[in-house]
C-alpha cells in the first residue's frame, strides 16, 4: 500500500541496527516500488489488470497514490492489504542509494526484481522478530536472533548478489526455526488452560472456516496457520498463543478479539480484517484506521 506522502521530507535512514521501523513500510522514502513492479488484477482488490513493471494509474509523478485516501470506499481491497514490510524504502534508500527508476530507466527492470527478493528477507525479518517477542525459550531464542543478523546482513548487498541469492534456501533455515517457535508457544497457552475450569467446543480438523461462527470455540494455543478465517465471526474470542501464520483473514470479525499474544500476524492480515477499538492487537501492529471510523 502507497501510503500519503504529505510533509515529504529528505530524511537520511539510519539502517545500522535492526528495530520495528525499518520493518514498516515507509512510503515516503520509496519510489512506490508496490505500485509498479508488481502484476496485479482487479478481481483481487486492485484498480486494474496490470503487468509487472507498468505503474499504477493511480501513481503520480512524485511516486505518491491519487487515491490514497479513498482506498476503502473505492474497494481497493489489494492496496489495503498490501505490506511491503519495509522492503521499498531499502532498496530505494539502500540498494540504489536514492536514484529511482525513472532516473535510471536502464535499471529500472533491475530494481523491480531486486525489490521483490527485498521483499522476501524484509518478510523473514518481520517473522523473527515477531518469534524473538514471543519469547519462546532461551536456546532458541540464541538461534533466532544470530538468524536474525544473518538476515538483516542479506538486505545490505549489492543489487548483483541479491539476484544470486538463494532465498529458497534461506528461507528454509528461517522457516525451520518459526515452526519450533510457534510449537513452544502454543503448548504453553495449551499447558495453561490445563488447570483453567472453562470448557469450551475445540476446534476439529480443517483448514476451511469461511463464515464460521467460532466464538464458542477454544482457539487458545490452535495451529492456524494458513487457515481460511475469511468472514469468520471471531467476536471477543481470545487468540492467545494462536499460530495465524498465513491465514486469510479477509473480513474476518475480530471486533473485542485479544490478539496480544497471537503468534506470526502481520498488518497486512490486520488490514483486511474488521476490528474496531476493542480488538487488542501485538505491540507490533496498529489499529487501522477504517477500523476506528
Ligand atoms: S513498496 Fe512499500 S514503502 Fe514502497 S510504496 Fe509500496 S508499501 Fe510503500
Ligand atoms: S491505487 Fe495504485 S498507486 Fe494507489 S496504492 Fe493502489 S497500486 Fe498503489
Amino acid at each position: 500500500m502507497n501510503y500519503p506522502c504529505e510533509n515529504k521530507k529528505d530524511e537520511i535512514l539510519s539502517f545500522s541496527n535492526i528495530s520495528r521501523s525499518n520493518l514498516r513500510a515507509d512510503c515516503k522514502n520509496c519510489f512506490g516500488f508496490c505500485c509498479v513492479a508488481l502484476y496485479f488484477s482487479a478481481s483481487e482488490g486492485f484498480p486494474v489488470n496490470k503487468d509487472a513493471g507498468t505503474p499504477c494509474i493511480n501513481l503520480q509523478s512524485d511516486f505518491c497514490c491519487s487515491v490514497h485516501k479513498n482506498l476503502k470506499t473505492l474497494g481497493l481491497k489489494g492496496c489495503i492489504a498490501y505490506d511491503c514490510f519495509g522492503a521499498g524504502q531499502k532498496v530505494a534508500q539502500v540498494t540504489y542509494g536514492g536514484y529511482d527508476w525513472r532516473q535510471v530507466p536502464e535499471t529500472a527492470q533491475q530494481m523491480y526484481e531486486v525489490f521483490l527478493i527485498m521483499h522476501q528477507i524484509h518478510e523473514m525479518l518481520w517473522y523473527l522478530t515477531e518469534a524473538l517477542r514471543l519469547k519462546p525459550s532461551r536456546n532458541i531464542q540464541d538461534e533466532l536472533n544470530s538468524m536474525l543478523i544473518e538476515t538483516e546482513k542479506l538486505t545490505l548487498l549489492s543489487a548483483d548478489s541479491l539476484l544470486k541469492l538463494d532465498t529458497t534456501a534461506h528461507r528454509f533455515k528461517v522457516n525451520t526455526l518459526l515452526r519450533q517457535t510457534s510449537e513452544l508457544v502454543r503448548n504453553k497457552f495449551r499447558d495453561e488452560q490445563k488447570t483453567s475450569s472453562k470448557r469450551q467446543k475445540t476446534l476439529g480438523q480443517g483448514r476451511d472456516f469461511i463464515g464460521k461462527n467460532l466464538t464458542k470455540t477454544n482457539l487458545r494455543g490452535e495451529n492456524l496457520s494458513g487457515a481460511y478465517l475469511i468472514a469468520t465471526n471471531l467476536r471477543g474470542v481470545d487468540l492467545s498463543g494462536t499460530d495465524l501464520i498465513g491465514a486469510d483473514l479477509r473480513d474476518t470479525d475480530l471486533r473485542g478479539a485479544n490478539l496480544t499474544n497471537s503468534i506470526f500476524l502481520t498488518q497486512g492480515q490486520i488490514n483486511t480484517a474488521k476490528g474496531d477499538s476493542e480488538t487488542k492487537l501485538p505491540i507490533s501492529l496498529t489499529q487501522p484506521m477504517h477500523w476506528l471510523k
